[in-house]
């Protein structure tokens, strides 16, 4: 089969995507980009030339990779017709209005990526796509394969390494896809990372990485005078032991929201969910120099060296928290606000994640959580199921 493929989306991870897919024979690839004149852009910028990736492989050597894509458009009525797989590879705050552009085109049996979904990827999907999406199937990955940068805009990425595993998590809602899914879509990529399946979609939401950064953020700013700082703090080197503390609990609630779904539908296999010390002791161990508790690991983690705090310059070069940041203007609403979602269907009290989504939502200017309930006037600009008509566990678990 011809795999005609829409790649939604323009950035980094786009342009990775792009190059690759383009790359592969029987694969036709049209790019979706709605952001301002950004497809107009690369498609001026690429002119006749060939687009290329540079790839860095795990050993060190660099493969240029030099394809082009069918078609860069803003344009869904011309890019979407025809596609049977439609890979969103942007930051989640994009996502809607790509599902709503794409909606009106869908063909019966397309197969939906997110690539990173990020949480709450699946909710808005079914309630965005309509008539038209309803035999999509949905696939959601946990992070992005690679990490990538643009090197010259519409021209040349490179990739800086591939990850080694990525899991992802499918719901079939009765598609009848005309090629095998996971295989497809490790074809499009390459050969690595090795793309592997979780036991369920509701795991891979409870897994994804924004854990970490609202709780990190409030931990340390909850107390600042707003007076400009010297230097930008260190992330992860500079945890204090209120964020950490504060880690801990917020993982707890998330682990046992996981064993309550468990203990309520047997069927849901939950035990990829598991507790962020668990996880770095996992997926760190060799970068890891201090392993006796959650704090130090986070402190001593080799891979997280150097890396500070999103801090905004002041005219005199000091330095105050850039509070809009994709750690707080995406990890809360389309992360703590998914999980707190899930969490509240389960039945699980989460007061670590309320207080720091009470923290988040003020520094964001927005209302989500009143007296203890999602109900706030801005819950429709966040990925709760609740704002997408899941409103009881049942209603979680009967998506598949
Ligand atoms: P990016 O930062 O390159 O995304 C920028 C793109 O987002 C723009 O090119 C545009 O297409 C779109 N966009 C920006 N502002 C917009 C707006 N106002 N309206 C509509 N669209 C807008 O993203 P990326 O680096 O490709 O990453 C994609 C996802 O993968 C993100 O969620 C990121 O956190 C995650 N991720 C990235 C990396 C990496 O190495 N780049 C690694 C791991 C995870």
């Amino acid at each position: 089969v011809l795999i005609k493929l829409l790649i939604c989306g323009g950035g980094n991870g786009a342009h990775v995507l792009t190059g690759l897919a383009s790359s592969r024979h029987n694969v036709k690839v049209n790019v979706l980009s709605l952001f301002a004149d950004e497809a107009e852009r690369w498609r001026k910028t690429l002119g006749d030339n060939h687009f290329v990736v540079n790839f860095r492989e795990k050993d060190g050597s660099s493969q240029i990779i030099t394809s082009r894509p069918n078609m860069i458009t803003n344009d869904p009525s011309k890019a979407v017709p025809g596609c049977n797989l439609i890979i969103f590879t942007v930051p989640a705050f994009a996502h809607e209005g790509y599902f709503r552009a794409i909606a009106p085109y869908l063909e019966p049996n397309t197969v939906i990526v997110g690539l990173p979904s990020q949480p709450g990827f699946q909710f808005q999907c079914c309630d965005l796509l309509g008539i038209g999406g309803r035999t999509s199937a949905i696939v959601s990955f946990e992070s992005l394969p690679w990490a990538c940068r643009i090197g010259t805009f519409g021209r040349e990425v490179q990739v800086l390494g591939p990850k080694d595993t990525l899991a992802c998590a499918i719901i079939m809602r009765g598609c009848r896809p005309l090629f095998p899914i996971l295989k497809t879509i490790q074809y499009v990529i390459g050969k690595e990372p090795k793309l592997t399946m979780a036991a369920n979609y509701l795991s891979i939401n409870l897994l994804a990485d924004a854990v970490v950064h609202p709780p990190m953020m409030y931990g340390t700013w909850k107390d600042w005078d707003g007076k400009p700082v010297a230097e930008k703090p260190l992330f992860y080197q500079g945890l204090n032991e209120f964020s950490a503390n504060l880690l801990d609990k917020v993982s707890s609630e998330l682990v046992q929201t996981a064993q309550v779904i468990h203990q309520k539908y047997p069927d849901m296999d939950m035990k990829d969910v598991i507790h962020l010390f668990d996880w770095y002791k996992l997926n760190y161990k060799e970068s890891i120099k201090d392993m006796s508790n959650l704090r130090l690991a986070m402190k001593t983690c080799t891979a997280y060296d150097g890396l500070v705090h999103p801090m905004k310059e002041t005219p005199d070069k000091m330095f105050v928290p850039d509070f809009t940041y994709r750690y707080m203007t995406e990890d809360i609403p389309f992360g703590m606000v998914v999980f707190r979602g899930i969490a509240e269907l389960a039945g699980v009290p989460t007061p670590a994640m309320d207080e720091t989504i009470t923290w988040g939502q003020k520094i964001l200017g927005k209302e989500v959580l009143v007296n203890g309930k999602l109900t706030g006037k801005d819950m429709n600009l966040t990925r709760a199921p609740q704002r997408f008509h899941f409103h009881s566990l049942f209603d979680l678990v009967n998506l598949r």
